[in-house]
């Protein structure tokens, strides 16, 4: 097996585990590879950092539920779910500050991961710079995600609220509903650091591959786990080549990457799935300064 494969095995190895063990430390269940050191670190401080702004979340709409009820205890149900629809929601500011923290979580761990992948494929040619194609993505993705995370807490508050109407509970049953909720939990501060460090591996691969001029192509292969059954085109997928910029078809759908955020919630939760690169080993050979000078064009085009 190459270093590089060896290196991605590690990675996958590292995040698989995060994912079935979700009480364990994650520094205590990284692969003994030192490249690797750096990011258990990340995704824990992401972690801490998503599950004090879902806190802050639920802090907020249930001190808001209190105030509410204290103004005039005759409120109903129903004007209570109008207030949280037309005045909270739009108040609710976790999506600001979890997308820009989500970015700068992407940056950290891309960048980190771009340098050990790099390294790993030609020592040659180091990583020092994301592309601006990558940083654009970033900013992109991470809003896009900090507005799905929000929608879908508050569509789970509307539920709880809705079915609390038809079952006639009182205001107080609210409150526990709410309290409860799992959309403010660790689990899904745990849930969404995984998935995220996960883009962030693929989205490295994706990023050194376009800068190692070594790399002629990527190559889907399928990995399974035990609890999910797998999905029969991840399957067929297994063993295909395609250049460093074409995509993948997945049932139809295109992705750069395995779990690409593009791909539709079927192909992409609990997707164990790896991508390799595709390496010609004459450009390995080239002087570094002619490797240096294809690495140069291809930033160039990344950036435009
Ligand atoms: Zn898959």
């Amino acid at each position: 097996m190459s270093k590089v494969d060896k290196l991605l095995k590690s990675i996958n190895t590292f995040i698989q585990k995060a994912e079935e063990e979700d009480e364990e430390k994650l520094i205590d269940i990284l692969p003994d590879i030192p490249e690797l050191d750096e990011i258990p670190g990340l995704v824990e401080e992401f972690e801490k950092m998503t599950a004090k702004l879902l806190r802050q979340q639920r802090k907020l709409f249930l001190d808001e539920l209190k105030a509410f009820i204290a103004k005039d205890d005759s409120e109903t149900l129903g004007s209570l779910l109008n207030y949280f629809q037309n005045d909270l929601f739009a108040a609710d500011e976790f999506a600001v500050v979890f997308g820009v923290e989500a970015a700068l979580f992407l940056t950290n761990t891309t960048s980190s991961l771009s340098k050990i992948i790099m390294e790993s494929i030609d020592k040659d040619v180091a990583f020092n710079v994301l592309s601006k194609r990558t940083t654009d993505w970033i900013e992109s993705w991470s809003e896009e995600l900090a507005e799905i995370m929000k929608l879908n807490t508050h569509k789970a508050i509307e539920t709880q609220l809705i079915e609390a109407i038809n079952a006639g509970e009182s205001i107080a049953q609210v409150e526990l509903r709410l309290k409860d909720l799992p959309q403010f939990d660790r689990k899904r501060a745990r849930t969404t650091a995984i998935t995220e460090v996960l883009t962030a591996s693929s989205h490295a691969q994706f990023e050194s591959y376009n800068q190692s001029p070594a790399v002629t192509g990527k190559q889907w292969k399928h990995s399974g786990y035990a609890k999910i059954a797998p999905r029969h085109t991840h399957v067929l997928l297994d063993g295909t080549i395609v250049g460093v910029n074409e995509k993948f078809d997945v049932d139809g759908e295109l992705a750069d990457y395995p779990r690409d955020p593009t791909l539709s919630a079927y192909n992409r939760v609990n997707c164990h799935c790896a991508m390799g690169p595709v390496v010609d080993e004459k450009i390995i050979g080239l002087s570094q300064e002619e490797k240096e000078a294809i690495r140069q064009e291809a930033l160039q085009e990344l950036n435009a």
